[in-house]
């Protein structure tokens, strides 16, 4: 595999969005771009790609292409509930701190309801906790749970913990919905078929992630439970997700499922994090959050080396409070953008410690 880009100058642990577009998501799209074809979504790229997906999870499944994450998430979990409903979701799930309410927005005001549990995972007593909490009718009904695969810290679910979720929404007759923005991650960290992690558990629907695995841009959404996909072109349509060249969307996929380059890339980026992780483990005063079980490392360092980090040039977030900072690993990132960043922050450690009296505990 050949990660020498020598016209990138720079890769950052911020996000896999901050990535560009994978060769054999490019190539899909080169090919496609070939005389005419129909447009929204009759086309043979679209067949082709629905097809593919179907085949990657072995069933028979209802499959839709959308322009992004907060879209496929939004239309699918409205597409679970009336307006009078509850979504169940964790307390730091995307949906809730990072889609600006379209959840309830293209629901017509759903509410989202959250529940706690280590790691960013669902407590399934929670879900029980929070649908028994009150019967009434002036209460908004639950009537899906939204669970985040890979979740927001870098963490996923085993099968089991999965099908723990999924007995509590059979018994508490609710819908199972999956954010798979970093599904491939999880896949490749758990190393399962893909059925095994979401039908097989009790997933409805499922939002899988495209963009930050390597494409330009494009989430499909993936109904297991094709009932529920009633009526969804519309839902898409009306949400202007209705792209009339769609065949461009759906190239990049077949283009990443073709010879399973979006497992590639989420085993890459994988192990860059486990790579990085590990150096870190390795800098006195380093602490690692959580536990790294995909394609990112949560730490938390002195707020000065944040700064210094941040003044060299290396960009990444630190959305999780103060010191606390996710280093996210993209398809592209190499070991030695790894070592280069590990570096610089050894450096810096190091400086802090001989500095105990600067900003190192001001911070807390
Ligand atoms: C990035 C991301 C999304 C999608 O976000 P968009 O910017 O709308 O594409 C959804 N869920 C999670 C967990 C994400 O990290």
């Amino acid at each position: 595999m050949n990660f020498n880009h020598q016209d990138i100058k720079k890769r950052h642990f911020a996000s896999d969005n901050y990535a560009g577009i994978c060769p054999e998501a490019l190539e899909g799209i080169r090919e496609a771009n070939f005389g005419h074809e129909s447009s929204y979504g009759n086309d043979r790229w679209t067949a082709r790609a629905s097809d593919m997906i179907r085949e990657v999870f072995e069933t028979n499944c209802e499959v839709f292409f959308v322009f992004n994450g907060t879209a496929a998430n939004s239309l699918s979990l409205a597409s679970c509930c009336h307006s009078y409903h509850s979504i169940l979701c964790h307390e730091i799930a995307h949906i809730e701190t990072d889609e600006c309410g379209a959840p309830e927005f293209f629901s017509n005001g759903t509410k989202v309801l959250l529940i706690s549990g280590e790691n960013g995972k669902i407590d399934p007593a929670g879900i029980e906790k929070m649908v028994k909490k009150r019967t009434d009718i002036h209460y908004p009904k639950p009537r899906v749970v939204s669970v985040t695969e890979a979740t927001e810290v870098g963490t996923v679910y085993t099968p089991d913990e999965l099908k723990a979720i999924w007995s509590k929404t059979k018994s508490l007759d609710l819908r199972l919905q999956m954010d798979g923005t970093r599904l491939p991650n999880a896949i490749a960290s758990l190393d399962i078929t893909p059925k095994e992690i979401t039908w097989q558990c009790g997933v409805d629907v499922l939002c899988l992630g495209g963009t930050k695995n390597g494409m330009a841009v494009g989430e499909a959404v993936v109904f297991f439970n094709t009932d529920l996909a009633y009526e969804f072109d519309y839902r898409c349509k009306q949400a202007g997700q209705l792209s009339s060249k769609m065949r461009f969307l759906a190239a990049q996929w077949v283009g990443m499922l073709k010879d399973g380059a979006w497992l590639k890339y989420a085993r890459h980026s994988n192990k860059m994090a486990a790579l990085l992780e590990s150096r870190l483990r390795s800098i006195p005063g380093v602490k690692i959050l959580f536990p790294r079980q995909a394609n990112s490392v949560f730490v938390e360092v002195p707020q000065s080396v944040v700064d210094d980090l941040h003044s060299r040039g290396w960009l990444f977030y630190t959305f999780i409070g103060e010191g606390g900072c996710r280093f996210m690993c993209s398809w592209d990132i190499t070991e030695q953008d790894v070592t280069d960043f590990a570096n610089d922050i050894a450096e810096l450690m190091g400086q802090t410690r001989r500095e105990p009296s600067s900003a190192t505990v001001s911070s807390k």
